[in-house]
């Protein structure tokens, strides 16, 4: 191998190069093929080496690649358009593109700040959101995100925003029902704003589904409607971060969809374009654009990339193959199998002390007791230590390690493909096994775990 110039996530480390992709499997230069178990970051949704993908892919290039979205249009991108507003609920019929998840969420800040100023009132400029949460590396979306690790040498440079807690039904006090839980965390936003002013407050900002920051920790039943109704009740807007749970990770449409609940702003990434380009969306409502068209007309957003015809041609050709294969209702069915046998695997295995998830986004959380939910230290590194296991025995899975505060959470993120088969689960959730079960023993030896 000649000399790597690449900066890489871990400076000093090797890694193996990729070759190629087919379905759920990657393959590296050596031939060694692994299991895609969380679609890259939760994003290859519909799988590796999609022949229609590439095809779409090719002939947008043919026709041309780029043209800047002050001077034109497209096909493309007014067909991608369309098609997201005939899937978004309610009146979220209006996208805004860009190229990442932080853009997206960013630039939904961006939108609820200014659509506050466009009505005249310029204080309400704060977000909320929620200590357990990541919504993004870039300053912005970093200052909405509660994920410790990622935040911490940043804090001086981000906006002093108020975070509530998120929705942890395996931490809930004991003896609380589900739904009075829920309650009590949604009205803690209620707190929140009322502490800080309502008049301050420009929007909320939470993901359907913890994702990276939680491990797929799924909230009560009646916790969005609360939301919902105390984000009206103080004229605060409410953005539902879809970039991980958007376009049928969760076995429906969107996340938010499970409690019939709809968003002012949606942001959308990942499976919106399966990996096959950059591409993301911030989504808003009929309202929003009708107040800024009226006032300066003008979106203070965006990036060279936005709205390329190149990418939306891509994520267009996404979509149609998830409504063609039904990977939506794939995702469901295939995804309560596959949380049935990780909940087996809870079962059987003392280092796990929680199975969760919905749809084809599953998590499992390693406590050190699973009597007294008793979290490792964060220096253990459990999850990491699984995922260095599993990817060694050739199956990729995704860390869920930030949002601590001091709390617990040392989770793992499980969410292949969406196309994934039955047999092709019984596979993953064998390796993982194998993994977990050395890490087990490892940990043991060390007596690190009883
Ligand atoms: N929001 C959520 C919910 C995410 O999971 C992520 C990525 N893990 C982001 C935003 C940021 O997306 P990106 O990495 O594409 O910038």
């Amino acid at each position: 191998m000649t000399r790597s110039y690449v900066i890489k996530p871990e400076l000093g480390k090797t890694y193996p190069y990729i070759s190629h992709g087919k379905g759920i499997y990657l393959y590296d230069q050596e031939g060694k093929r692994y299991i895609d178990g969380c679609g890259g970051a939760v994003t290859a949704s519909i799988g590796h080496g999609v022949e229609e993908v590439a095809e779409a892919m090719y002939a947008q290039a043919q026709k041309v690649s780029f043209a800047y979205r002050s001077h034109f249009s497209s096909d493309a991108v007014e067909a991608l358009g369309a098609k997201l507003a005939e899937w978004a609920p309610g009146s979220l019929n209006w996208t805004f593109f860009v190229s990442s998840g932080s853009e997206a969420t960013e630039t939904a800040q961006k939108i609820a700040i200014q659509y506050w100023q466009e009505k005249g009132r310029p204080t309400k400029n704060r977000i909320i959101s929620r200590w357990m949460s990541y919504h993004g590396i870039t300053m912005g979306a970093l200052s909405m995100s509660g994920h410790v690790l990622r935040r911490k040498r940043f804090v001086p440079l981000l906006e002093d925003y108020p975070t509530i807690s998120p929705p942890y039904p395996y931490r809930r006090p004991e003896g609380m029902s589900l739904s009075e839980y829920g309650l009590q965390c949604a009205n803690e936003l209620e707190a929140a704003i009322l502490r800080v002013g309502a008049d301050q407050v420009a929007a909320f900002i939470a993901e359907p589904v913890i994702g990276a920051s939680g491990g797929a920790v799924v909230p009560p039943d009646g916790y969005f409607q609360r939301i919902r109704e105390i984000c009206d009740k103080y004229e605060v807007l409410f953005i539902a971060d879809e970039v991980m749970t958007g376009v049928g990770r969760t076995g429906k449409t969107f996340g938010m969809d499970h409690w019939g609940v709809v968003p002012d702003l949606m942001t959308l990434g990942k499976g919106m374009s399966a990996g096959y380009t950059p591409m993301a969306a911030t989504i808003v409502t009929d309202e929003i654009i009708e107040t800024i068209t009226q006032g300066s007309g003008l979106i203070m957003a965006g990036h060279t990339y936005s709205a390329n015809p190149q990418s939306a041609a891509v994520s267009l050709a996404v979509l149609q193959y998830v409504e063609k294969h039904q990977l939506i209702e794939k995702s469901a069915e295939q995804g309560a199998y596959l949380l049935q046998r990780l909940e087996a695997l809870a079962e059987e295995l003392p280092l796990i002390g929680e199975a969760r998830g919905l749809g084809m986004l599953c998590g499992l959380e390693f406590v050190r007791d699973k009597a007294t939910k008793e979290a490792f230290p964060l220096s253990a590194g459990v999850a990491s230590k699984v995922i260095a296991k599993s990817f060694e025995k050739g199956l990729i899975i995704y860390p869920a390690i930030g949002g601590l505060d001091g709390v617990a959470g040392d989770a793992i993120i499980v969410a292949p493909p969406l196309t994934i088969t039955k047999s092709e689960i019984d596979e993953l959730i064998a390796i993982l096994r194998e993994a977990i079960l050395a890490v087990q023993q490892d940990l043991q030896e060390k007596a690190m775990f009883r």
